[in-house]
């Protein structure tokens, strides 16, 4: 089989971004995207679906027409990758030969890591807003919720937009408030993170809305077990400091409980949670992914997206090892830096160009209010709008829900922006 210049494995946010830019720069490049999905999606307004306030259709376009002029979609999985004959293998047998190769699978969702989890989620009041079989469905149990506890939380892996467990959760009590079931509701965030939110000033604003909107929060729960019968998820808490006390009368009220070994139980009539996850089996499983990672990501500087060994890969999105908040934002930066330094090794000339770890939050904390954080590698806010982002304001929802999907189609998928 012929050998491409660049071969892209998936077709995603990064791939098309980053072949889109490629192509823009060097036309003649002779570039396939190897991508098995007919459909193509904007995850970021998978939030808003579930809340009701958007509607799924709008968040699916068909893959051929995103496939940039010039490429050639090679219409299937990747299986497998062997970088030292500089080849990937896939589903259907085949072998594709590259001269340089860009990574950009995104994660996988491992619902079996958490036991009860892939029976349960889907019905019952249990549900997702990251998968897209489960987006309409927060929406409807959301609806059908009458009273008692509203559960959000999340795994102990890395997973992409780490936001998105609480942004569903503002927007859930927001809307209990509108419906007058709030009342009876108890809104519970409980988490294996430590903090509320990394980095400042965006953290002591979001610590100011649990207060005063009466959130309770739960830091170092791992979640380890769901129980669908018994409506109950079950947390090993990693700081013995935060062991709940189940004496205190808050916490009575919520139900919660301790179990003989340590473990505590929050009952829930409303469980939004994201799926654990980490990089595709193949990923994991070939000489890319970084030899220490338990979840299998890609081994590349984080700086130039080269990887180490391998020099002709480089990887972006949410399946790089790179120590950034996964995000469709941190793409946007990191699609540049990739293209620049791929072209520059196919022209073997030095690698220049340098990713300082951006990824932004656009943080949704009520129907008409977001605050925006950005931030670098190194935690330190770095606001790019004129305007101060760190409080919900309505020009960041209208942001949100109408500019950032249209940037997004018209403008990121196209190379131009
Ligand atoms: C609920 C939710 C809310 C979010 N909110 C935001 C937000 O507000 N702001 C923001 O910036 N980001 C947000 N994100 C994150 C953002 O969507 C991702 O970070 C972004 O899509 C990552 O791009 P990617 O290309 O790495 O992965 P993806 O866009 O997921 O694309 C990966 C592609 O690889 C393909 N693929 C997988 N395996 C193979 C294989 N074996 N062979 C070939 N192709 C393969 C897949 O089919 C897919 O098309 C959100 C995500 C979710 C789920």
């Amino acid at each position: 089989m012929e050998k491409y210049q660049v071969l892209i494995i998936g077709g995603g946010t990064a791939g098309i971004t980053v072949a889109a830019q490629l192509l823009r720069e060097r036309p003649q490049l002779k570039l396939a995207i190897i991508e098995p999905s007919d459909k193509h999606y904007y995850q970021p307004a998978w939030t808003l679906v579930g809340a009701g306030t958007y509607r799924f259709e709008d968040t699916e376009r068909d893959e051929k027409d995103l496939i940039p002029k010039g490429a050639e979609w090679i219409k299937e999985s990747a299986e497998s990758i062997d970088p030292e004959y500089q080849q990937v293998t896939l589903e259907n047998g085949q072998q594709v030969d590259y001269q340089t190769l860009i990574v950009a699978t995104g994660v996988q969702y491992n619902w079996n890591v958490i036991p009860g989890l892939s029976q349960s989620i889907g019905t019952q009041g249990i549900t997702s807003n990251y998968d897209k079989k489960y987006t309409e469905y927060t929406w409807e149990a959301l609806q059908q919720f009458q009273q008692g506890n509203a559960l959000f939380t999340q795994p102990h892996t890395p997973i992409k937009c780490g936001g998105a467990p609480q942004k569903i959760m503002y927007l859930a009590e927001h809307y209990f408030r509108k419906e007058g079931k709030r009342a009876n509701t108890n809104i519970i965030f409980a988490t294996p993170g430590t903090v509320i939110f990394g980095v400042e000033p965006y953290k002591g604003a979001l610590q100011k809305i649990i207060r005063e909107r009466n959130i309770h929060t739960f830091f170092f729960h791992k979640l380890v077990e769901i129980r669908p019968q018994e409506k109950t998820a079950v947390y090993e808490v990693t700081n013995p400091e935060h062991i709940p006390d189940v004496n205190d009368p808050v916490n009575q009220k919520l139900g919660i409980k301790l179990e003989d070994d340590g473990r505590v139980v929050i009952p829930f009539n409303f469980l939004h949670t994201a799926p654990p996850q980490s990089a595709p089996d193949f990923i994991k499983n070939s000489a890319l992914s970084k030899k220490d990672d338990p979840y299998g990501f890609v081994e590349v500087d984080q700086y130039t997206l080269q990887h180490p060994h391998f020099r002709n890969v480089f990887a972006l999105g949410d399946v790089a090892g790179t120590p950034n908040a996964k995000t469709g934002a941190a793409v946007r930066k990191q699609a540049p830096v990739v293209v620049e330094n791929l072209l520059k090794f196919i022209d073997e000339q030095p690698l220049e160009a340098q990713y300082n770890g951006y990824s932004s939050c656009p943080i949704v904390t009520g129907y008409g209010k977001m605050l925006l954080a950005e931030f670098d590698y190194q935690n330190n806010a770095a606001p790019s709008l004129p305007v101060n982002t760190s409080r919900p304001r309505w020009d960041m929802w209208i942001l949100k829900k109408y500019i950032l999907p249209w940037f997004y189609w018209h403008r990121m998928l196209r190379g131009k922006g």
